[in-house]
């Protein structure tokens, strides 16, 4: 036995890049727990971080490719894989177009430096525009908001949560993300510090979450409505001449037309289908614009909706026009190291719309296509047709809507290849599976999180353990799938790069390069780099082309008949009842981490809240197993019954379903629970920004 070592790092299994010390010994982890010289997350970890070494260990994890045959799995080598799969790809794009080939890329690929890197060069050697990502499930509505306001789709605005006097999160559970579209470790910590420091929460969601419950207000709204509360406090804001723009008073267009169309949404005309009373509204609006910073944050229950769109740009509007905007203790742009603005002019043509989809004309854009579409973009007959599909670190039979009508798209591919570490309830239809490495064995930056992050730092993290000469790394599989799929010669810089050496070129020429910085600082320094709170930034980093916010883009205001339809309070189908939402649980992150026993025994987490009233007229009690149905699925739950919710409203956790034939997760199977996507409908969609539309989806509930 060697001595016992440490090692420090990221953890890279959620957005909130808490620092570890890890004690080693030869390759077994003895110990993780939070680095307390980690100048951001200061030594938090949340119960997850400990899962890391359960991913290392998993015997159900694969190491080597395997393919599907007649009567079962075989192993196979990896250039017999790398072969099969090149040829049955050309040939398929041969005969049906590029465009006959898709790639579905997963959560995890943006908490893995190597993939956040070779993704887009991979996505290009494909040649095809049928591409899908998590994204759409779940954040496009902030990136078309950043497009349209600010001119780049990743520059988006943070809420400086560290400085702010007034939090107001709408449909975000922080406590339980620890942050979402703003990486913030220890959220708990930093609410309370808030408080502390004489200022004041609110939340404002239909479940009490566990965020509501540390917050000094909770309001309780009615799903899917949020984006009328967001005009009705913009109303406020222009009705009673609180506009107060600072220093971007010469930076905004857009200013009277959109105060012109907020006069249709006062809080009196916006409160019955909201569920918040006027007088609440009018308080909110007065807090927001009387503190001396304030800041809205709203996030899944106000994007993964018919109007997350909306929902966005007017999340934006109200911290631009309260005067919380590029100022500390309201929205901010960070400033990171590895800068993916980087090379983005202004007045950079947006792809937004570039392209449509076959069947349901919904729009492009950041390079993909919504994942709400994929099924039927698989089986409607026609030019286009995708016939074949990688999926990269992704499990959407599980994490999108409709998901076992996904899983039937699958069954009718022509080919079908996966890059995973599982045979799961996606890859299970591939033809080929690759396994990468997990976390502990690749090195670990943050490349998109930083651009979320509350604070400006960095960090890069060695391999903790070095993979087996017979692995790949989930970039050295795609580099190699590129290499072939475009006849790179052998001695082609493909197969020479690395991740560290983008890192290290990206590092020296950011805006910090002069000061020193570069991959061997930051070897160098092992707890990470702080640089500081995030500063007003806005003149260098927007990238419209007039270097204006567009507080008024036109699409919003086309999107507007939408929203105004729902105030006529359309007929509710008396056959679903009850509006479903999801919720996030802190021992699960997306689908991928119930493999690890240590997170998924104890109680059935997986389990139907429900409304004691609610539950008295179905006569139903708690732990009783229910049938809930919608228009696409049916799945049987346990009920906990709580007053957390609202009466007509249901709530079920994401992430759920490992219990089907033919995968391999056993620790997952011991607690499978089910998915809620077999009951959210992909046809629900935000149809200004294609992303899906989870919540508020229309159940039934009765006795199973
Ligand atoms: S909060 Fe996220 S990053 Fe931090 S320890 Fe938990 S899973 Fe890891």
């Amino acid at each position: 036995m060697s001595e016992i070592k440490t090692h420090y790092r990221n953890c890279n299994i959620c957005e909130a890049m808490c620092g570890l010390e890890i004690k080693y010994q030869d390759k077994e982890i003895l110990s993780i727990k939070g680095d307390q010289k980690d100048p951001f997350s200061k030594g938090y970890n949340c119960p997850k971080a400990t899962a890391l070494q359960d991913f290392y260990t998993d015997k159900d994890r694969l190491k080597t490719p395997i393919r599907r045959t007649a009567t079962g799995w075989e192993d196979i080598s990896w250039d017999e894989a790398f072969a099969e799969i090149t040829e049955k790809f050309k040939s398929i794009q041969h005969e049906h177009g590029k465009n006959a080939l898709a790639a579905y890329l997963g959560n995890p690929n943006a908490h893995n430096v190597g993939n956040s890197i070779f993704l887009k060069p991979f996505l290009k050697s494909l040649g095809t525009i049928n591409r899908f990502s998590s994204a759409s499930a779940d954040q496009m509505p902030h990136h078309v908001a950043s497009n349209f306001m600010f001119g780049a789709g990743m520059l988006i605005p943070v809420p400086d949560i560290d400085r702010t006097d007034f939090m107001l999160i709408i449909g975000g559970n922080p406590v339980v993300s620890n942050g979402s579209m703003m990486t913030a470790p220890n959220v708990i910590g930093r609410m309370k510090a808030i408080q502390k420091r004489g200022g004041k929460i609110v939340v404002v969601d239909p479940r009490r979450t566990r965020t509501a419950k540390i917050a000094d207000q909770h309001l309780f709204i009615r799903p899917e409505k949020d984006a009328l509360l967001l005009f009705a406090m913009v109303h406020c804001v222009f009705a009673t001449n609180s506009v107060n723009l600072r220093h971007l008073a010469n930076m905004v267009d857009g200013l009277d037309g959109l105060e012109n169309i907020a006069k249709d949404y006062s809080p009196e005309s916006v409160a019955a289908h909201v569920g918040i009373a006027a007088n609440d509204i009018r308080t909110l609006a007065d807090e927001m614009i009387s503190a001396d910073s304030a800041v809205c944050y709203s996030r899944m229950g106000a994007s993964t909706q018919t109007f997350g769109g909306l929902c966005q740009w007017l999340t934006n509007a109200l911290n631009i026009l309260t005067g919380n905007f590029d100022r500390a203790g309201g929205a901010m742009f960070p400033q990171p190291a590895f800068d993916l603005l980087r090379n983005h002019k202004r007045g950079h043509k947006s792809s937004f719309g570039q392209h449509e989809t076959r069947v349901r004309k919904l729009p492009f854009f950041n390079g993909e296509f919504p994942v709400a579409t994929l099924a039927e973009e698989i089986q409607t007959a026609g030019e286009g047709q995708i016939r074949s599909l990688i999926t990269v670190a992704g499990n959407p039979v599980l994490s999108s809507p409709s998901g076992h009508k996904l899983a039937e798209a699958f069954k009718g591919l022509d080919y079908m290849v996966s890059v995973d570490i599982y045979l799961n309830e996606t890859t299970k239809y591939a033809n080929i599976i690759l396994p990468g490495t997990t976390g502990v064995e690749n090195a670990q930056f943050d490349i998109f999180f930083n651009s979320f992050s509350v604070r400006n730092t960095v960090k890069y993290s060695a391999p903790l353990f070095e993979k087996e000469d017979y692995q790949r790394s989930d970039w050295q599989i795609l580099n190699e799938l590129s290499a072939r799929m475009t006849d790179a010669p052998v001695d082609s810089p493909m197969h020479k790069i690395t991740p560290e050496i983008i890192l290290d070129m990206e590092l020296k020429k950011s805006a910090y390069g002069e000061q020193g910085m570069s991959l061997q600082k930051l070897i160098d320094n092992p707890h990470g780099i702080d640089i500081g709170p995030l500063m007003p930034c806005i003149e260098e980093r927007i990238k419209t082309a007039a270097g204006k916010v567009n507080l008024l883009p036109q699409l919003y205001v086309d999107d507007l008949p939408r929203l105004n339809a729902v105030m006529v309070q359309p007929a509710r189908d008396e056959n679903y009842p009850f509006d479903l939402i999801g919720r996030r649980l802190v021992k699960s992150h997306n689908t991928w981490t119930q493999n690890s026993d240590r997170l998924v025994k104890g109680r059935n987490p997986c389990t139907l809240e429900v409304h004691p009233e609610d539950a008295k007229v179905l006569g139903i009690t708690k732990g009783q197993l229910v049938t809930v149905s919608s228009m696409v699925g049916a799945v049987h739950i346990e009920v906990v019954i709580t007053d957390d919710i609202q009466q007509g409203i249901v709530s079920m956790p994401q992430g759920w379903g490992h219990n089907q034939k033919g995968t391999k997760m056993s620790v997952a199977a011991t607690q499978p629970g089910v998915s809620i996507n077999d009951l959210t409908d992909a046809n629900r969609v935000d149809t200004l920004t294609g992303n899906a539309a989870f919540n508020g989806t229309p159940v039934a509930i009765k006795v199973a």
